[in-house]
């Protein structure tokens, strides 16, 4: 079946979440907390140990963070209202994608699967610049699926009005995102984080997101 419609995961995927926490986790130690932190940049590692790529929500990092660095003067619920308010104000792509986006929607719907929380994903989504190219949106706290659940990704194929066999889905997490879509008969294309990390299940690798167009069109 030709491919009619491209799906893709959002963290680490389409949104460069190691670059953007890091812009805004800088901004967090060294603006907001400026008068509470001694060295912001112990901040910022003990942040990014304690949230283990994304694994661990911010209510307990931040609980952890405010004993370690004796900040007491702010409530856990602050800081995380700050991180779920203000983290899509410092929101970036990976390298290519905004290109490899405006390409492929010409030639294909344009769908988008995230586990995580709404509405903290869909803004951080949208904070990109090109979701209005984009036909479906799911969040798995809105939908209440999440993948690697066959159904969450039927239910983008649903929306996008397209059989999985003509959808392909695009993604970092060798389970979450190339196990789950396959089940779900998608075809699927892995997106390393960084390159030496394989995923001999999917499709296709792409190591480069610019060359994404040109993958698809020979899936
Ligand atoms: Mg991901």
């Amino acid at each position: 079946m030709p491919v009619r419609a491209v799906i893709f995961d959002l963290d680490q995927t389409l949104l460069d979440r190691s670059a953007s926490l890091l812009e805004f986790l800088r901004w967090q130690s060294e603006g907001m907390l400026r008068s509470d932190l001694e060295n912001p940049a112990d901040f910022v590692s003990r942040f990014l140990e304690l949230d283990d790529n994304g694994r661990v929500w911010k209510d307990e990092v931040y609980r952890r963070l405010i004993e370690e660095f004796d900040i007491g003067r702010w409530r856990m619920e602050e800081l995380l209202a700050v991180y779920e308010s203000c983290f899509c104000g410092f929101c970036v792509s990976r390298t290519g994608v905004e290109q490899a986006i405006q390409e492929l929607a010409a030639n294909y719907r344009l769908g988008l699967i995230s586990n995580g929380k709404t509405p903290f994903q869909e803004r951080n989504f949208r904070a990109l610049g090109y979701a209005e190219v984009f036909d479906s949106i799911l969040v798995s706290e809105a939908v209440g699926l999440r993948k690697p659940d066959a159904r969450i990704f039927r239910l983008g194929c649903s929306e996008l009005e397209v059989a999985p066999d003509e959808a392909v889905y695009v993604g970092d997490n060798p389970i979450a995102d190339i196990k789950g879509a396959r089940e779900a008969g998608l075809r699927t294309i892995f997106v390393p984080v960084d390159s030496d990390t394989v995923c001999e299940e999917a499709d296709a690798t792409c190591n480069e997101m610019g060359a994404l167009p040109d993958l698809i069109s020979k899936l």
